[in-house]
């Protein structure tokens, strides 16, 4: 039995015990930002005001190229879009906009740059899957259909244009995500700088991460905001057609797409002369 005193005096030093216990934690929240002081901390960035569109590429109606397997382009864009939209909520970026546009081209291209430019973004990523010129397409039968396919150049690739508002930070994002992307195993694809590619030949501008440059795209060159498109790999490629139709490959991407906007939006959030100082430091 213990008395009422007894009990009121271990009572106290039990509150004694929980308030220092308290006011360690609280010293040692105090002293992390401290010491993340001279590092990027993804923790500087306004996640929850930070906008990024995240725009479906082509229509329901002209759903740009078809898989090896005969699925439109379209499809996978959707899928992937809506995954990486909900990864970029799922950290906080709470004003992400998902971009479905069903006017075709060109009007409908041009309407995308003006609907993000009235909703203020702070980025834009065009999703797209690629294809390759006709020219270099050949034919198999698949579910006893006729279809057609190439296999030789499998990866994704990012797109800028230096006709855009922003084409350094469109290329600091390009570059973040590229960086993303092959971190976490995945390729990107050289044949954009070969002759066969004729008037598709683009100029690679991030030999490390594979950033070309793309300057008509009108999507990329009319918003007003940093703007990159990602080709997130290759359709007409029958084995990466399979993996781009998997959850773990729109994963994967959407963990790359969440990571790179971290980084980008905590280095514009810092004070433009630690900008310029980490810039120079490259
Ligand atoms: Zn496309």
């Amino acid at each position: 039995m213990i008395g009422v005193g007894q009990a009121a005096k271990r009572l106290g030093v039990i509150l004694v015990f929980a308030l220092v216990v308290v006011a360690a934690a609280n010293l040692r929240a105090e002293q992390r930002p401290a010491a993340a002081h001279n590092t990027v901390s993804p923790d500087s960035c306004p996640r929850s005001t930070f906008r990024v569109v995240v725009d479906v590429g082509h229509t329901l109606d002209v759903p740009g190229a078809l898989s090896a397997r005969g699925v439109p382009e379209y499809a996978f864009n959707l899928q992937l879009a809506r995954d990486a939209a909900q990864a970029l909520r799922d950290a906080g970026f709470e004003q992400t906009a998902l971009l479905i546009t069903g006017t075709a081209p060109r009007r409908g291209l041009v309407e995308r740059a003006v609907r993000a430019n009235n909703m203020r973004a702070n980025l834009f990523i065009a999703i797209h899957h690629d294809s390759v010129p006709d020219n270099l397409k050949q034919d198999w039968e698949y579910a006893g259909l006729k279809n057609q396919f190439n296999d030789d150049y499998p990866g994704y690739a990012l797109f800028i244009s230096n006709d855009n508002a922003d084409p350094a930070a469109s290329l600091q994002f390009g570059s973040a995500l590229g960086h993303e992307l092959e971190s976490r195993g995945l390729r990107y694809t050289p044949h954009y700088t070969l002759a066969l590619m004729g008037h598709r030949r683009r100029i690679l501008v991030d030999a490390k991460n594979g950033v070309y440059r793309y300057d008509q795209l009108i999507v990329l060159r009319q918003t007003k905001m940093p703007a990159v498109l990602l080709e997130a790999g290759s359709i007409v490629n029958r084995q990466e057609e399979l993996e781009l139709g998997t959850v773990e490959r729109r994963s994967l991407t959407s963990a790359a797409i969440v990571a790179a906007v971290e980084q980008f939006c905590a280095a514009r959030s810092r004070p433009a002369s630690t900008r310029a100082a980490a810039a120079s430091a490259h």
